[in-house]
């Protein structure tokens, strides 16, 4: 238990900032795949490396409303890469089972963003599915 406590606790002093252009394609991007679900992976900034800079979009992750949409053998091992996004198309941006064991699994720090997309629907959170703040810069 001693080594997850020591583990969260240095996760949670990150405070890990996204640019605001990237948070618009996020939300631009989930409102174009609206009623079908959005994936992505986040990507930081090569010099600021806790401000993320970029998203990947994977192809063929779109199923749906199945929450399945990550395939864990197609993520690429990067380490400029520190986790993911997705949309939910309902007004919950709570994790779903299927979204906690992906995150437990890949990344440090996910996105979720919920209907209807703006500035307000959307959240972030680490490892353990904890919501975490996340400052856009
Ligand atoms: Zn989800």
């Amino acid at each position: 238990m001693s080594i997850f406590k020591k583990k969260k606790i240095s996760e949670n002093q990150v405070q890990w900032k996204i640019k605001r252009g990237t948070l618009d394609f996020i939300l631009e991007s989930a409102k174009s795949t609206y009623p079908n679900e959005f994936g992505g992976l986040l990507r930081i900034d090569s010099d600021e490396k806790d401000t993320i800079l970029e998203i990947i979009i994977l192809p063929g992750t779109i199923s749906g409303d199945s929450h399945a949409i990550f395939k864990l053998h197609m993520l690429p091992i990067d380490f400029s890469i520190v986790g993911t996004v997705h949309s939910h198309p309902s007004f919950s941006f709570h994790p779903s089972d299927a979204d906690l064991l992906l995150f437990r699994r890949f990344g440090k720090v996910h996105i979720v963003v919920a209907y209807p997309f703006t500035y307000n629907s959307w959240k972030s959170y680490n490892h353990f599915g904890i919501e975490i703040n996340m400052e856009v810069v």
